[in-house]
Formats: C-alpha cells, sequence, structure tokens
C-alpha cells in the first residue's frame, strides 16, 4: 500500500478532525501518502479529492466538526455510483480507504469492500450506536454537553418547582439518554430498549410530590417520542405542569473531550495499521480499552446493546 485515502461520512461528530489527523500522521511516519476526500461519498464520486500534508492536519485536534466536511449521497447508494467511487479512487492512485462515520458510512465503506476496494471503518457518531466498538468517537463529548444541559436545566427546575423534560439525540440508541441522565441525577430516564409505562413515570412523579419533592428532570431519547410528545401525554396522566426543552444539534458541536480525542487518535491509528496490513473490509473498535477490530460485513450484523444493567441503576438511584 503506497497511499490511502480517508473520508468523513454522516453526521459530523466531535473528535472526526483528532481521527483524521491521526489517520494522516500515521501514514506519514510510515511514508504512506494520504489523499482527503472532501464531503464524503459526494466528494468521492465528483472527485474532490487532494493530498494532504503533515501540516494539513495541524491545530485541528481540539476542533469540533470535520475539517473534510461532510455530506449526504443518494447517488452511492447505487452500484453505478459506487463504481464511480472506485474509477475516482484508482484514478487518483489509492490503494486503500478509512471512512470516518456511522451506520450508514459503514454500509457504503462495506460496499466498497464487496466491490473489492479496501475499506476500514471507523465509528464517528455521537449516537454511540455502532457495533463493535463500546464507544463512538464524539459520544463523550455530546455527553458532556447534554450533562452541562441538565445542570442549567435543572437551576430553574429547582427554583419554580417544576418539571423538566429534556429530549436528547441519540437517533434508535438510548446511550446518550441513558448516561447523560445517570450522570445528571435524572428522576425518569426513557429509552427505546425498554419499554416505559407512562402511568408508572406518572406515579413516580406524584410519589415524588408527596414527600416534598417539587421539580423534576425527566430524559427522554429521541428515539422514543419527542419531549413535546411526551410532556402531553405525562400532562394528561398527572395534571403536573411541564416544561419541554429540545437540546437540537448543540448536542453535535463543540471541543472533543481529552477522552474522545484519545480515542480517534488510536481508532485512526489503528485503521491505518490494518491498511497496512493488508488488511480490509475491517472495521475498528474499543472493547475494555483494547483496540479490536472486525469483519465491517459481520460488525453491521451485530446487535448494538445499550447497559441495561446501568438502566436498572438509574432506576434505583432515582427512587
Ligand atoms: P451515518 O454514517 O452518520 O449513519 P448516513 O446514514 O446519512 O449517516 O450515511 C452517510 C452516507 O453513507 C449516506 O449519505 C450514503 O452516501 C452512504 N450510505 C448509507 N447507506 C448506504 C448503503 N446501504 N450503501 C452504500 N452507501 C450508503
Amino acid at each position: 500500500m503506497k497511499r490511502i485515502g480517508v473520508l468523513t461520512s454522516g453526521g459530523d461528530a466531535p473528535g472526526m478532525n483528532a481521527a483524521v489527523r491521526a489517520v494522516v500522521r500515521k501514514a506519514i511516519y510510515h511514508d504512506i501518502e494520504v489523499y482527503g476526500i472532501y464531503q464524503g461519498y459526494s466528494g468521492l464520486i465528483n472527485g474532490n479529492i487532494k493530498k494532504l500534508e503533515l501540516g494539513s492536519v495541524g491545530d485541528i485536534i481540539h476542533r469540533g466538526g470535520t475539517t473534510l466536511y461532510s455530506a449526504r449521497c443518494l447517488e452511492f447508494k447505487t452500484k453505478e455510483g459506487q463504481q464511480k467511487g472506485i474509477e475516482q479512487l484508482k484514478k487518483h492512485g489509492i490503494d486503500g480507504l478509512v471512512v470516518i462515520g456511522g451506520d450508514g458510512s459503514y454500509r457504503g465503506a462495506k460496499a466498497l469492500t464487496e466491490q473489492g476496494f479496501p475499506c476500514v471503518g471507523v465509528p464517528g457518531t455521537i449516537d454511540n450506536d455502532i457495533p463493535g466498538t463500546e464507544f463512538t468517537i464524539g459520544f463523550d463529548t455530546a455527553l458532556n454537553t447534554v450533562i452541562d444541559a441538565i445542570d442549567k436545566i435543572r437551576d430553574t427546575a429547582t427554583s419554580h418547582e417544576r418539571t423538566f423534560i429534556i429530549e436528547v439525540m441519540g437517533r434508535h440508541a438510548g446511550d446518550i439518554a441513558l448516561w447523560a441522565g445517570l450522570a445528571g441525577g435524572a428522576e425518569t430516564i426513557v429509552i427505546p430498549e425498554d419499554n416505559f409505562d407512562m402511568d408508572e413515570v406518572a406515579n413516580r412523579l406524584k410519589k415524588g410530590h408527596e414527600r416534598g419533592k417539587k421539580h423534576s428532570i425527566i430524559v427522554v431519547a429521541e428515539g422514543v417520542m419527542s419531549g413535546p410528545e411526551f410532556a402531553e401525554k405525562l400532562e394528561k396522566a398527572t395534571n403536573f405542569e411541564t416544561r419541554v426543552s429540545v437540546l437540537g444539534h448543540i448536542q453535535r458541536g463543540g471541543s472533543p473531550t481529552a477522552f474522545d480525542r484519545v480515542l480517534a487518535s488510536r481508532l485512526g491509528a489503528h485503521a491505518v495499521e490494518l491498511l497496512l496490513e493488508g488488511k480490509g473490509g475491517r472495521a475498528v473498535g474499543i472493547e475494555k480499552n483494547r483496540l479490536v477490530d472486525y469483519d465491517i460485513i459481520e460488525a453491521l450484523a451485530m446487535p448494538h446493546r445499550v447497559d441495561l444493567d446501568m438502566y436498572r441503576l438509574s432506576k434505583e438511584l432515582s427512587i
């Protein structure tokens, strides 16, 4: 392998830049040239490809978003689109590709691998919903953003003795809601991985009121329902007035935490190591603080599991 490419795709996540930096520096360290593919698979199809030097990735380790930009590209879901991408890679003499993104991006990498072009997937998404890794790049930063918001909302909830419903991101996964809810001391956490009973939520709230607790924080994962929808149902069940806060895109931005920078550096470098060993079609991850990699096709088929022990703990601690 003499020349590799790197792209970021799908929803941006803090730490993607640190991963790109690691890919570039690790490759150059091993005398491999690196080309940046801008705007994800869309840029791949259109040939938006430029050589990256050591200095190209200077001063980005602390920046959120992605300096390679990201884009959604429907055309890449077709065989024709994928062939156009492979032609561009060949035209630029690129022998292997690192794809940093979420599960949609992995499907793109899988498609290229199945057509004979070696790709390695690096998990970059705040949702923590990629199988084959305990943590994805960006999750820890998003979590800290949510906790900061919960702490601030708690001040108002306490002062006004109100019930606050905070809707957080996570797509179909409840990881952000669970971790942020536990760390933020939420009274109730609602995640898609477990059925919830509105009567039970209402009873907990009423019991709290009876013992003098006048404010509550309820964290709802977007994968269950929207915050306003949840508030409407809860108000019907309790007659309590509620306030809703939908945190939205602030969860995706910001400077990556130390954890995400270190994770991104390790995973990005590991992806390059695999390509150097001639191993394509892999997805890298971290388990028990050790770097791991799986067949990208098998990884995509593995279920993502939220930590239900932690979920039970959150219930025990919020009685
Ligand atoms: P994420 O990677 O964050 O999950 P998306 O689901 O939007 O984000 O996927 C990012 C991009 O990956 C899509 O815009 C598309 O170009 C590509 N992609 C998604 N699914 C597939 C697929 N089944 N086959 C090929 N490419 C895909």
